[in-house]
């Protein structure tokens, strides 16, 4: 049990390669790594586990996830070795006010790994997930998020995996930065959430356009509402990996303390 609140963080994974290459946003991650107090654990909402109602992992030791295809062999030889957190997992179960469903089948997807290898390569703070509701509207996993408040004050670090833009089907890869639209939609968020006016992220339609082709499903938005809706009056925010990239994808990260 910690007096302080434990941080929350919505981290924009981009490209599954992050696990290995050496880049300025995985530089970060390494330094927030350094930089962040040691919680008890880690709840990881990331966007690749993507389900209809909620779910969590229990298990001692959660399982590999390797949910990518056509990447280099050294990906799919990742082993993130943390322990699970059945504790945790099952008091978050019970803060959520819905049904939540208890599901070993999974285990630490690649919104986890290919973030925590940097982040925490020691893999020695017990990691779980809880996954994306997809029937859930945007006000509802907002407020899956608030119900997951307490969890800080346990000392669990409140982790979401996505990307604030994610549209594969409009993606270049040989593009150094974004679309006026996707960097708009970008700069439409971070000053909302710099603001505090997280109502403008649930309704992130206001946006206009740009919100139309930010993304087609809410898969990799959706981490972000969770992390918002834990967020407490008395946070403060810095922004970090502030940068769209090929094009159709957000980097942008925010620290929540
Ligand atoms: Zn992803």
């Amino acid at each position: 049990m910690q007096n302080k609140r434990s941080p929350v963080i919505f981290v924009g994974h981009g490209s599954p390669m992050n696990a290995i290459e050496k880049n300025p946003f995985t530089e970060k991650w390494e330094a927030l790594g350094r930089e962040l107090p040691r919680p008890e654990a880690i709840l990881c909402v990331s966007a690749h586990w993507y389900t209809d109602g909620s779910r969590t992992t229990d298990a001692e030791a959660p399982r590999m996830i390797y949910d990518m295809y056509g990447f280099p062999d050294p990906l799919y030889r990742i082993v993130y070795n943390a322990p699970g957190s059945p504790h945790f997992a099952r008091l978050t179960a019970d803060l959520i006010s819905d049904e939540v469903q208890i599901d070993n089948r999974w285990g630490f997807d690649h919104g986890t790994w290919s973030v925590l290898c940097r982040m925490l390569p020691a893999a020695d703070i017990p990691v779980f997930q809880l996954s994306v509701d997809r029937r859930a509207d945007a006000q509802t996993i907002f407020r899956i998020g608030q119900e997951l408040r307490p969890l800080r004050k346990e000392g669990v670090l409140i982790l979401g995996s996505g990307n604030v833009v994610h549209n594969l089907a409009r993606i270049n890869w040989d593009m150094e930065g974004g679309y006026p639209w996707a960097e708009e939609f970008d700069s439409y968020i971070k000053t909302s959430i710099l603001a505090g006016d997280f109502d403008n992220v649930v309704h992130y339609e206001r946006a206009g356009e740009s919100s139309r082709l930010a993304f087609y499903t809410p898969d990799h938005f959706a981490p972000l509402l969770y992390a918002l809706g834990a967020v407490e009056a008395e946070d403060s925010v810095s922004v970090f990996n502030d940068d769209c990239v090929m094009g159709s994808m957000s980097m942008t990260g925010y620290l929540f303390q």
